[in-house]
Formats: structure tokens, C-alpha cells, sequence
């Protein structure tokens, strides 16, 4: 039983603090952090506790925890791939001293890379939660250190990716000697279905939520106007469009979508549509440049078979297809100039003939156009009909490029994750708040499809249950705020960029003065690293402050 148990050594995790108070922000690597007072957390805590009783109270700072947990498991499971497993379940109980909520100390540490065994006992030196009571609410009946065991059931959860619970089991608020909890795989726990319910969200809150969306129901039941809930955005440029699109619907004049390529102009005539009393019939729609241009006119007025167009069989256009319904004619601008006088004859006496044939047919349709360059220049340039261009503006709307409404750049990720989290039925916990924070500073010239793609590509690599962080949406330019602090071992703030005693203005002045160039300073400094670590890449990735992945991406950039 008296076998080595590993200790703490804090060294390993202050330099992941990172103080930008120039922006109000501190990070724990890409976690944006926050020092609070305990004091405060306490008399929350008793707020909490007089108001929803002692098992919910519990039960919130539990799963308070093992979110935190979570989170802090995740950071270690994706650290050094180099490093022991016991090393790395270490960084658990350095994070949580780190964060200034308890110092563990191991007691036994059951832990090896190969068996499945797990088994923890620690002892809880100065738990917050202790001081806590003794403060605020007195003495408990029962262990109280609540969310210092969420944390830990947490973190090794995410950590060892598999279910272990923490449990309590002698603690200095009712009364024990000291803190002492026990970690083991949960289902070896006789109390086991009663420590998943601490984890599990509170029933009370569910039955809330499903009145909640009861009602939502019923609502939308009663107002049936309000089809377009499931459309992206409140950000006001955004709903400003939204509004001239259902300003547009009752009545059927040509609707024009001004805006850059991948702001969403399908989804929008898509709007359009399924707030017409057109919704029940048929939307088509028509990627105009996607179409060689010497069949964009049987495409979209059909053709009949005979020896003069060589067709074979009958076909019936997109424009038949659509009766009674919405077409969509996207990059109307690409349309061949025999396809732009059949169009404007649709819109003037909704007639048309398909291609080799003289017969002439009737068609109800209402026509979205949508293009990305003006179409006014292209009239005169002669490249576009103006009688036609007159037609199709009467109508415009402007949708704003993303930039213009960051503030719907969350709800398009949360719904592109669930999209994609579906379609390659694979779990995360999102993103990471520097990543989202990098999301919202990006100037997104492909708009909401390069989003779409930035987020369906980071899913595909992101870990099983991991966080998506920066390098895997920005490979290029993932790490800390380089504006930023970080602590030294010894818990003083150090400027990240130079060490104590270099001259960091001096240093880039002499560089700068003596022909410098930056690919190669940087291709010099990464082959030292590599040399001086022996080839070790995480070793490497260290020294100059980078992960092992963006280190690799870098390296690899001068290979080529
Ligand atoms: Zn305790």
C-alpha cells in the first residue's frame, strides 16, 4: 500500500495563465477565465441553497464542477502526447489548486496506461467550499465539498474517457478531521444510480423546459404568420432583409437578391416562398452559371423531341416544374441572351415555348433572381437586357455580408454544429471562447458558406467530446494572445515575448536594421528548436511557445 504517490508541480501549469487587462480578459490556455471572490460565490451559494433546497443545491455546484471538470480534462487529454498517463491525470489536481479552489494531495493513485483499473484517494487541503460554510452557513450534516467532487469526477471522466465518480466521503464541514474523497469507475459505486442523478440535469428545470416548449407550440399553432423561425440571424441588418421579404410575399412581383457570394440568398428565396400562399407548391431553384449556356434554355423551358434539337425524349423545364409555385434563378446574370428574352417573356405574359417546339404553353410562376455583381453595369456594358434588368429590380433586397452582422456569427455556429454533429453522428462541447472570439474578429469574405465550411472541417478533426479550438479552425494562426501576460513558476507576471532582462524594443531594432526577413528568422528559429530538443516536435513546439499541431503546420509550410 505504501507505493509512491506523484505530487503536485504547479511549474507544469501557470505558464497555461495567460492576463490580457488591457482587454479585460484572462485566459487559461484558449478558456477565457475570471478571478472571483469567493465571498461572493458564498453568499450566492446560500441564496441558492435557501431557495431550491439542499439536494438541488448540491446537485448545481456539482454539475457546476464536473462542467468545469470537463473542460480541464479536455485540456489535458490534448496536451503533450508524451507525457504518462499519471503525469497527465496530475494536471487535474495542479489546474484545480491553479484555480485557487483546493490543494490535493494524493493519498493513492491507482492509474497505468494499459489495465482499465482506476482508483484514487485524495486528501482536500483549504477547499473554498470549507471556508465557505464557515462563513455563510454554518455546519452540514453530510460532506459539502460539492463542487470540488464534480470537479474531479469531471476531469477524469473527460480524461479517461469513461464515467468515474468522485464521492466525498469524510469532510471538515460536518464535523471529520480533514477532506477525503475516493475516485473509482462510477458503476463500482453500490450508490451509483443516486450519484448519476447529481449529474444529470434537474428534473424540476426539464419540466420547466418542456411547459416551456409546450407553450412555444402553441404559440407558433396560433401564429401561423411566423413560418420563418427556423431561418438564422437577429442581428438587425439581417432582420431588416428579412423584413422586406415578408413585406414581399402576399403580393407576386420579382424579388431581386442583392449580395456577396455566400451570404445565403437561397435560403432567403427560400423565405420568400414559404411565406407566399405559394408554400404548398413547388420551389425550384437554378444555379444559373452552373449550366453550360448552350443548354440553359432547355433547361429552364424544356425541350421536345424532334430532329432539330436532336433531343430524343420530351422534357418539361425547370420553369413547368415550378407552376403554381417560386422559381429561384441564382447568378441570373450568366443567363445567354436567347435565355434572357424567353425570361422576360415569362415575367411579361407568363408564356413560354419549349425549345423546338412552337406551341405556345401558359405558366404561373413567381421569379426569384438573386446575383452578386451589379447588374446595372452589366446593362451597360450590354451584357444584360435593360428592359429585363427593370423587370427583375423592381424588388430588391440587400443582404448584408456576414461582417456586417457578427452578431449572428454564434447562432450560425451552434446550428452548423448541430447540422453536423448529426451528419457525422460525433459529439462536441463546442468552441472554444478564444476561437469563437477569433470567429468574430475574422472578416469572413466567403461569408456564411466559408463559416459552414470552417465549422464542418473543424468537427471532422475536433476529438471525440473535445472542444474545438483555434488551430483546428485557423491552423495558420493558433496560440495565445500575443499581447498577453503569462505567470512564471513562481506566480509573477512575465511579459510572454522576451525573458526577464532582454530588451525586447533593442532586439527588434537591431533585426529590423540589419536586412531582416521574417520566413527565414522563423524557418531558423524552428530548425533550432527541433535541433535543440533532438527532434522532439512537442519538445520543440514548447521551447517556442506553440502547440505540437501548428509547431508541425509550420515546419511542413517550408517543406513545401
Ligand atoms: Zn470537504
Amino acid at each position: 500500500m505504501n507505493k509512491p504517490v506523484p505530487k503536485l508541480d504547479l511549474s507544469q501549469v501557470t505558464p497555461h495563465i495567460a492576463f490580457s487587462a488591457d482587454q479585460g480578459k484572462v485566459w487559461l490556455n484558449e478558456q477565457r477565465v475570471m478571478l472571483f471572490s469567493q465571498t461572493a460565490l458564498g453568499k450566492f451559494r446560500k441564496e441558492v441553497y435557501d431557495t431550491i433546497g439542499e439536494e438541488r443545491c448540491k446537485a448545481f455546484f456539482m454539475r457546476l464542477g464536473y462542467q468545469l471538470g470537463i473542460l480541464d480534462g479536455e485540456l489535458a487529454r490534448s496536451s503533450d502526447a508524451e507525457m504518462t498517463i499519471q503525469d497527465r491525470f496530475m494536471l487535474g489536481p495542479e489546474l484545480h489548486a491553479l484555480r485557487g479552489m483546493v490543494l490535493p494531495e494524493m493519498v493513492e493513485l491507482e492509474l497505468t496506461e494499459k489495465t482499465d483499473q482506476f482508483y484514487c484517494e485524495v486528501r482536500w487541503h483549504n477547499s473554498y467550499e470549507v471556508e465557505i460554510y464557515a462563513s455563510e452557513m454554518g455546519p452540514m450534516d453530510e460532506p459539502g465539498c460539492w463542487n470540488l467532487t464534480g470537479y474531479a469526477s469531471g476531469y477524469t471522466s473527460a480524461l479517461l474517457q469513461r464515467e468515474i465518480f468522485f464521492q466525498e466521503l469524510e469532510c471538515l464541514s460536518c464535523g471529520n478531521e480533514r477532506c477525503f474523497a475516493v475516485g473509482k469507475p462510477a458503476q463500482q459505486w453500490s450508490n451509483y444510480e443516486q450519484l448519476k442523478r447529481y449529474y444529470e440535469p434537474d428534473p424540476l428545470l426539464e419540466e420547466l423546459r418542456s411547459l416551456q416548449t409546450t407553450v412555444e407550440a402553441l404559440k407558433e399553432s396560433l401564429n401561423q404568420g411566423d413560418k420563418l423561425a427556423n431561418i438564422v440571424g437577429s442581428s438587425k441588418p439581417f432582420k431588416h432583409a428579412l423584413q422586406m421579404v415578408t413585406k414581399a410575399s402576399d403580393s407576386k412581383v420579382s424579388v431581386l437578391l442583392l449580395g456577396e457570394t455566400g451570404v445565403g440568398k437561397e435560403v432567403l428565396a427560400r423565405a420568400v416562398h414559404i411565406t407566399s400562399d405559394r408554400a404548398d407548391k413547388p420551389f425550384v431553384a437554378v444555379n444559373c452559371a452552373a449550366i453550360p449556356p448552350d443548354l440553359i434554355e432547355s433547361e429552364l423551358f424544356g425541350v421536345e423531341k424532334g430532329a432539330y434539337t436532336g433531343a430524343n425524349q420530351s422534357r418539361m423545364g425547370r420553369f413547368e416544374r415550378a407552376d403554381n409555385g417560386t422559381i429561384f434563378l441564382d447568378e441570373v446574370i450568366e443567363l445567354t441572351p436567347r435565355a434572357q428574352a424567353s425570361l422576360l417573356r415569362v415575367l411579361q405574359e407568363s408564356e413560354f415555348e419549349r425549345v423546338g417546339d412552337n406551341k405556345v404553353r401558359k405558366v404561373d410562376v413567381r421569379v426569384v433572381a438573386a446575383t452578386n455583381e451589379d447588374l446595372s453595369v452589366a446593362v451597360e456594358q450590354g451584357r444584360f437586357r435593360a428592359d429585363l434588368y427593370y423587370r427583375l429590380s423592381a424588388y430588391p433586397i440587400n443582404i448584408p455580408p456576414l461582417r456586417e452582422r457578427k452578431e449572428d456569427i454564434p447562432l450560425f455556429v451552434a446550428h452548423f454544429l448541430e447540422k453536423y454533429q448529426a451528419l457525422y453522428n460525433k459529439n462536441v462541447l463546442g468552441i472554444s471562447d478564444l476561437g469563437m472570439e477569433r470567429l468574430s474578429a475574422y472578416h469572413w469574405p466567403g461569408n456564411i458558406r466559408e463559416l459552414e465550411n470552417i465549422v464542418e472541417r473543424a468537427l471532422i478533426l475536433a476529438d471525440v467530446n473535445g472542444v474545438i479550438g483555434m488551430e483546428t479552425m485557423f491552423p495558420e494562426q493558433s496560440g495565445a494572445p500575443t499581447d498577453a501576460k503569462i505567470l512564471d513558476a513562481s506566480g509573477h507576471l512575465q511579459d510572454k515575448l522576451f525573458p526577464a532582462g532582454v530588451d525586447g524594443a533593442e532586439l527588434i531594432d537591431s533585426l529590423l536594421e540589419s536586412g531582416f526577413e521574417l520566413e527565414a528568422f522563423e524557418k531558423t528559429v524552428l530548425d533550432a528548436a527541433l535541433r535543440k530538443a533532438d527532434g522532439n516536435v512537442s519538445k520543440a513546439a514548447r521551447l517556442v511557445g506553440l502547440s505540437r499541431p501548428a509547431f508541425a503546420y509550420r515546419v511542413k509550410k517550408f517543406a513545401e
